[in-house]
Formats: C-alpha cells, sequence, structure tokens
C-alpha cells in the first residue's frame, strides 16, 4: 500500500515543472493512499478553474460505521450527513494554500440544516463509503508544483481521512441518525393521523434572518394549546406532543408581524429533514406540500387554467394557456394546477406572495364588474371544492380576507408567535357578520386536463451549435443551453445543489428521456424510480460531489419555466 502512495508521488513528481495541462494524465487514474482508495474523477485545465474532484474510497474495516448506521436507506442518508459535516469541521480548521488560482485547495461541498440525499458521501449498506472532493491541483503560475501536489494528496488528504474517521463520536452519530430517523417516522404517521404537519412542542421556528438559515437567538419556542395538540410517537425520542395541522382548509390570521409567515415557512421547510439542534427537527409536513406564490412575468406553456381563468379577453385559450410574460394571477393559477398534475396534496399560500384578485373578490367587485366579464374564479370559491372532491388541503397564510373565514374547517390565529385556535370563534364572527351577496360562490365542475407531454425538440442544452451548457447559479437560476431558467422564486428550492441536480435532470431529458411520449408526471416517476433504485448518481453527472435530491415538484418547477418549453400537440 504504502508502495502505491509511492506511486503517486513519483508520477507528481515526475511531472513538476511542467505545464499544468500535464496534470491531465492523472485522469481516470486510481491509487491507494494507506487503506484508502484516490480516484482522479476530473482534472481541472489550469490553476484558476474550477478545482478538480476525486473521489475516496473507505472501506468498512475503516470508516467503522456502526451496524445500525448504515441499515436503511434513512440511516444511510443520515450518517452521510454527518460524515459529510465532519469533513466540513475538518477540512476548515486545516486549510492550506500552495501557490497561484485554487492551488492546495481541499473542500467538500457546503451543506445547509437540511439533511439531503447528496452525492458527496455515500454510505453503502455494507459500511463502506464513497467521499467526492475538490482539489487544486498547486502551481505556480501555470507551471506544475509536484512536490506540493504530493505534499496536499498523500499527506494531508490521508491526515484529513484519519481524523474524520478516528475522531467519530458514536454517541452523536446516534442521535444525528435517531433524529433523521424520527423526522421519517413522524413524516408518515401524518396522512393516517389526519394531518398535513405536525410541529412539536419547543420547536423554534423563525430564522435568523433571509439569508442565515439558522435557528434565531431567543426565540420564543413554540406554544401548543390544547385545543390543537396531538401526540405522535416517535421511534427513538418517544411521544412528543406537538402542533398539528389538519388536513382540509386551514387559515392562519393574527395580526401583522406575529409569526404567521413564520409559521407557515417551517411548514413548507417540513418536506425536509433537519440536522439535529436547527429547531425545526421535531416538525414536519407531508413530503407532497407545494409551497404556491404569484410570479408574474414567468413564462406558462400549455396549462390547463379553467378551474380559475376562463373566458380571457380576446378569446384567449385558457384550456392550453400559453404566455411568455403570465400576469401575477395568472401565474399563481399555473402554478397550481402544475403542482397538481405533478401530485402536490397540500398548498401552502401566503398573502405576502400572492396574487390579491387570485385569493378574493369582494362583494362589492362582484357587483361592480359581473361575473361574464371576470376571468377569474377565486381561490376562495375552489378551495372546498379542492378538499372534498380532490383531498388536496391548503394552508393560508390570510391577515386580511375574513372571507375565508366560511371555507376554513380550522382557523389558528398566531398571537405574538403563539398559535391559538380560534375556529369557534371565526364561526361565531362568519356568523355575525354573513357575506349577504358574496362570499365563497359555487364553482362549475373541475375540468379535466389534458396530460402535458413535453416536446423533447424543444430542450435545446446547446448554445446555438455549442457544445452541450447547463449550470446553476446558486438557487437562483439554471442555464440550460441558451436559456436561464430562473428558479429564485421557488421557496422549497433550498440548496444550491439540488439546482445542479435539476440542470442534470433537464439535460437527460434533453438526452432522451424526454420522448415525446411520457407525460410531465410520467417523467417525473420515472426520475424518481430511478433515484430510488439507484441512488443520485443514476440521474446526476458521477464526476461531481456537489449534487443533492430535488423534489419532484421542484424538477416540474424548473421545467415548468424554461421559456422554450413546448408541449406535444400544442394549443
Ligand atoms: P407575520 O407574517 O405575521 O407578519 P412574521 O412571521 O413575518 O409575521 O414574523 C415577524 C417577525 O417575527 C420576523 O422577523 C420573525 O423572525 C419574528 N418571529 C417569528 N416567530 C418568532 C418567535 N417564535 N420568536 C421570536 N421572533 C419570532
Ligand atoms: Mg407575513
Amino acid at each position: 500500500m504504502a508502495e502505491s502512495q509511492g506511486v503517486l508521488t513519483q508520477d507528481l513528481r515526475r511531472i513538476d515543472g511542467r505545464p499544468y495541462g500535464f496534470y491531465k494524465d492523472l485522469q481516470g487514474q486510481t491509487y491507494t493512499l494507506g487503506p484508502y482508495g484516490l480516484r482522479f474523477d476530473h482534472i481541472q485545465g489550469d490553476p484558476f478553474a474550477s478545482p478538480s474532484r476525486v473521489r475516496v474510497d473507505i472501506p468498512a474495516s475503516r470508516a467503522s460505521l456502526p451496524d445500525w448506521s448504515c441499515a436503511g436507506a434513512t440511516a444511510r442518508r443520515a450518517s452521510a450527513d454527518f460524515v459529510h459535516r465532519a469533513f466540513l469541521r475538518t477540512l476548515s480548521a486545516s486549510r492550506g494554500k500552495l501557490g497561484s488560482g485554487k492551488s492546495g485547495l481541499l473542500e467538500i461541498m457546503p451543506v445547509g440544516q437540511q439533511a439531503l440525499e447528496r452525492t458527496a458521501v455515500l454510505v453503502r449498506p455494507n459500511g463502506a463509503l464513497r467521499v467526492r472532493l475538490s482539489v487544486g491541483l498547486p502551481a505556480a503560475g501555470r507551471r506544475i508544483l509536484g512536490r506540493e501536489a504530493a505534499q496536499l494528496l498523500t499527506r494531508r488528504l490521508p491526515e484529513v481521512l484519519d481524523r474524520v474517521f478516528d475522531g467519530g463520536e458514536p454517541k452523536t452519530l446516534q442521535r444525528h441518525v435517531h433524529c433523521i430517523e424520527d423526522q421519517v417516522a413522524l413524516r408518515k404517521q401524518l396522512s393516517d393521523n389526519g394531518l398535513v404537519a405536525f410541529l412539536a412542542e419547543g420547536s423554534i421556528l423563525p430564522r435568523r434572518s433571509g439569508a442565515d438559515d439558522r435557528p434565531l437567538d431567543a426565540a420564543i419556542p413554540l406554544d401548543v394549546p390544547q385545543a390543537l395538540a396531538y401526540e405522535l410517537h416517535a421511534p427513538h425520542a418517544g411521544v412528543l406532543r406537538g402542533l398539528g395541522l389538519r388536513a382540509g382548509v386551514t387559515l392562519i390570521a393574527g395580526g401583522g408581524y406575529h409569526g404567521k409567515s413564520t409559521l407557515l415557512s417551517a411548514l413548507a421547510n417540513g418536506v425536509y429533514d433537519h440536522i439535529p439542534g436547527d429547531g425545526r427537527d421535531r416538525c414536519v409536513s407531508v413530503a407532497s406540500a407545494v409551497s404556491i406564490r404569484a410570479e408574474d412575468g414567468r413564462s406558462v406553456r400549455g396549462v390547463d387554467l379553467r378551474p380559475f381563468i376562463n373566458a380571457l379577453p380576446l378569446g384567449r385559450r385558457t384550456d392550453w394557456f400559453d404566455t411568455a410574460d403570465a400576469s401575477g394571477s395568472t401565474s399563481q393559477a399555473a402554478a397550481i394546477v402544475e403542482a397538481l398534475e405533478a401530485g402536490a396534496t397540500a398548498l401552502l399560500i401566503d398573502e405576502d406572495t400572492a396574487a390579491t384578485n387570485f385569493m378574493i373578490r369582494d362583494a362589492r367587485m362582484r357587483r361592480l364588474v359581473p361575473s361574464e366579464k371576470e376571468p377569474i374564479t377565486p381561490y376562495l370559491d375552489r378551495v372546498r371544492q379542492l378538499w372534498e372532491e380532490k383531498h388536496i388541503s391548503s394552508v393560508l397564510v390570510v391577515g386580511g380576507a375574513g372571507d375565508y373565514l366560511d371555507v376554513a374547517d380550522t382557523v389558528i390565529q398566531m398571537d405574538a408567535y403563539r398559535p391559538q385556535d380560534v375556529t369557534q370563534r371565526a364561526r361565531e364572527v362568519a356568523h355575525q357578520l354573513p357575506q349577504k351577496t358574496s362570499g365563497a360562490q359555487a364553482p362549475g365542475l373541475w375540468p379535466e386536463s389534458r396530460p402535458r407531454r413535453p416536446d423533447p425538440r424543444s430542450l435545446d442544452p446547446r448554445r446555438g451549435r455549442k457544445q452541450e451548457r447547463v449550470r446553476s447559479v446558486k438557487t437562483r437560476a439554471i442555464e440550460f443551453g441558451s436559456e436561464e431558467i430562473d428558479v429564485s422564486l421557488l421557496y422549497q428550492l433550498v440548496d444550491a445543489a439540488q439546482c445542479r441536480m435539476i440542470g442534470d435532470v433537464l439535460l437527460q431529458c434533453a438526452r432522451g428521456l424526454c420522448d415525446g411520449e411520457k407525460t410531465l408526471p410520467e417523467l417525473l416517476n420515472r426520475v424518481d424510480a430511478e433515484i430510488d433504485k439507484a441512488g443520485l448518481d443514476a440521474v446526476t453527472d458521477r464526476d461531481f460531489g456537489d449534487r443533492a435530491r430535488a423534489r419532484r415538484f421542484e424538477i416540474a418547477a424548473a421545467l415548468n419555466r424554461l421559456r422554450s418549453l413546448r408541449l406535444v400537440g400544442g394549443g
């Protein structure tokens, strides 16, 4: 083994002082470093380019993970997340720069508060690990620094690995795995209990800032009144008391700045598992809860808006709505229809980001502008039908639209960050101040939409005649060929690594996954099935340890925002 370590040193010394391009000799090569296996997956073109990518294989005997931490997909995801964070800590404690550009850099992808399925660390059922790292291969100017490279790869890297795998404390690993297993188990119990979300008493919901997702210091822990309390059984933490949000139509009311949006955000984030200490690590929502908002200016392709929009001026089609520049209300209607198509079972809507004319139309407006002249069927009119006929729940933050009191199953009032059950009181108010001429109006039947089949010819990842080019810009955008897909308003896209994964999936779509036959939900099913069977590597670029799993809803949302998208048999 030491011999092979020597081989790498020799190979690096041989190219010492030569032009940077000679590093390419390493591409695809494998070496052993003591107990570890090293492979060069991708070699950077010059010292200033994105760093090279290596993967390290760690045999089970060296990793020595306990059996329980590798048993089952959830435990493996949680253990991988734990090891990933151990690498982050170890690497940040031992930084070194050795020359020009990215020389000497040794990094693993950053992570946020969620324990997502990722490609940086893979834990196999037998307890072996694969870790993917970025390495800045050292140079002076553009000349290879072979000795420094040998130092970095045969000394520092094994040291980091040793520190991660010798320093493991089984207790903290256990806490991490149990915490995440509990969240998965709690989430599974929601629908049997008639809930869309459960937030354990004492949880910390607010975040430090819009740019810092860690828990707010000195926040008021979640208080749970008896009327809204549920008890669920977590396999490790035992019986937990918490705030249950029942399936159906729930309003979150309350004065401005009383914590309404914060509660809704926690529900939106509850589709993910959070790390211990996050404050939301016992807050779970059904996995198919989708945040909906208005997003004027986006493109909409072949979406059946008839549940909400009919009879547009100039005879514009609404059963196959197509625009490069949606309005607030049409964009919100499209977001709902698209979410339902992808399989959403709960919709989360905040008045702060909704189109008012989509949410309600009051009595005076209904009188001034007769229905024949108003294309919009407000959400108010459809929200009960959505629940009663389609079993789609809604959780709505509504501070100002009292008409919703008539259609809510549950009304929660946030009062100085404390939830109260005011359902009964809301009924009394609705009774005392009835809506004579308005209130929710009986809507027509929910129209049956045609399936949407993306046309592969409309997915072009090349720029003009050039190579395929797909990359993402944080969680803001995905560049796809000559287009930039704006995903900045997708609230449940929480990590840049998810954006990269979506870019990979879109590329797969363009390369044949999308065949003009499969409907959009069939495409999403295929992607989910492949990942469930063979892991993220099945759909992502394997050379990079910087991908994380995005949900089908965010994948669909990105595809739906591709301006060039066309559908087979389109309008
Ligand atoms: P609303 O939507 O009702 O106007 P927000 O949810 O936006 O209110 O909350 C207003 C402010 O209060 C935010 O800055 C938020 O971080 C803070 N906040 C929310 N919940 C708590 C809490 N439990 N403890 C302390 N501060 C909180
Ligand atoms: Mg708000």
